[in-house]
């Protein structure tokens, strides 16, 4: 019998596994489902289009051709209501009942809301899908001033893209630097300079407490728990994910805080998987469970699902992952998990160039890299051999990183 495959969700992690999935199973039935209304795109790159410096062509990744010439067959438009594991069929909110013998959840996540006072104004945006995107713009080529709500990766994009439309931009953070978990304040420091040098203004110890609104509902100020007043024609938040699991509500799959699966990307549930940022996945290299939001992962880890649907535990997922930013004069990379570690190193070599690594147990669990990305191959991949580095955070740290200069790896 004709083996069928459903895959919910056609991001990275959906696409690349129905990719995978025609590779492995040539004679399958391959189905895609998503709410969107646009097949697969690239998520990364609608900051830019949202900056006006990318037309919409580029962004797309497939088209509707692309699942025709494999066999795939794809719903656009259609949100998936619920899973039934013990018949095995998932159920659309059309009604339409469709049977799988495996099932791939690749959901993703939804940006959180502020929990304020008119967050859900209009004119206050959250930034996820090219729709999002395409509203941002609208109103960053209308609007003269915004306000940026969330100190992290996503954050950064909807200041960037506020300093390429010339908005007058306030960031509000609510510690004292952006992505203060992964960064020192030294470091985050480069950051607030480059910031300021597109006319972004950080402003610390601040947050949300409210957004005012005229009469027609549109956000006209936000005011911060200080009682400070910041108007605005427009807002842009980006303080986190929900992930998308109400599908999996009474299926018995285990959740905590994500999806968990195990290094084969299988839940807990037989014959479900999950890929890509709804995951909280055995992690081979931390020997824990991890989560990572990152696009790389979330292909690794669609194809990785998508071999193990096909042949059970043929595949594991091992992977340090990466998250680059393009917006300022000098790059800028974390790998791994930047956030985490009971032990770190960093070093500021000039106003543009600092790196920071976080370690666990002495082994690279994540770092940062700013001004020159020189050495991130090589952190990345002692990390992979989770080599014990710890005690040898001068060598670590040398401007010009050499590997070879690090004492031989002790058998453990
Ligand atoms: C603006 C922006 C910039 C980014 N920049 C970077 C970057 O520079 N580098 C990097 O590594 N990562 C970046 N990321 C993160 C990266 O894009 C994500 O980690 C990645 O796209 C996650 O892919 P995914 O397939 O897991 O989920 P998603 O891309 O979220 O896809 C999930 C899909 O499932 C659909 N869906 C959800 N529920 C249902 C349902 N019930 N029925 C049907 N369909 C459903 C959703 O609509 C969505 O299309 C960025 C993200 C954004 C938003």
């Amino acid at each position: 019998m004709t083996e069928s495959y459903v895959i919910i969700g056609d991001g990275i992690a959906g696409s690349s596994a129905a990719e995978t999935l025609r590779e492995e199973a040539p004679d399958a039935d391959i189905t895609v489902i998503t709410d969107e209304g646009e097949a697969l795109y690239n998520r990364i790159l609608i900051k830019e289009f949202a900056k006006g410096k990318l037309p919409e062509a580029p962004i797309s990744i497939h088209d509707e051709s692309w699942y025709d010439e494999r066999d795939v067959e794809l719903s656009l438009n259609t949100h998936v209501k619920n899973i039934d594991p013990d018949a095995h069929t998932i159920e659309t909110h059309q009604g339409d009942v469709i049977d799988y013998d495996k099932l791939l959840v690749a959901t993703g996540g939804t940006p959180t809301q502020l929990p304020v006072e008119n967050s859900d104004a209009e004119g206050v945006h959250h930034f996820w899908t090219f729709q999002d995107a395409r509203n941002i713009k609208e109103s960053a080529e209308s609007g003269d001033k915004a306000v940026i709500v969330g100190a992290g990766l996503l954050g950064i994009d909807l200041a960037a893209i506020s300093g390429a439309q010339d908005i007058e931009a306030k960031y509000l953070m609510r510690g004292n630097a952006w992505w203060r978990y992964a960064l020192s304040e030294e470091g985050a420091e480069i950051m607030h300079n480059a910031m300021r040098d597109i006319g972004v203004e950080p402003v610390f110890g601040s947050g949300v407490d409210h957004f005012e609104t005229d009469d027609d509902g549109h956000v006209t100020a936000a005011v911060d728990p200080n009682g400070d007043r910041f108007e605005c024609d427009w807002a842009g938040v980006a303080i986190g994910l929900n992930f998308n699991t109400e599908i999996l509500q009474g299926t018995g799959v285990k959740q905590d805080d994500g999806v968990v699966v195990d290094q084969h990307m299988q839940s807990s549930v037989d014959d479900i998987y999950a890929a890509g940022d709804l995951t909280r996945f055995y992690d081979t290299i931390l020997g824990e469970y991890g989560q990572n939001g990152s696009w790389g992962s979330a292909k690794e880890q669609g194809t990785i699902a998508a071999k193990n649907m096909v042949d059970p535990e043929s595949a594991e997922f091992r992977w340090v992952s990466s998250y680059s930013i393009t917006h300022f004069d000098f790059p800028f990379l974390s790998f791994g998990h930047p956030t985490i570690g009971d032990d770190e190193v960093e070093k500021k070599y000039s106003d543009t160039e600092y790196r920071r690594l976080a370690l666990k147990d002495g082994k690279i669990v994540g770092g940062v890299l700013i001004g020159d990305l020189a050495p991130q191959s090589a952190y990345k991949r002692l990390m992979k051999e989770e080599r014990v580095v710890g005690d040898q955070k001068d060598v670590l740290m040398q401007k010009k990183f050499d590997p070879d200069e690090l004492a031989p790896a002790q058998e453990q």
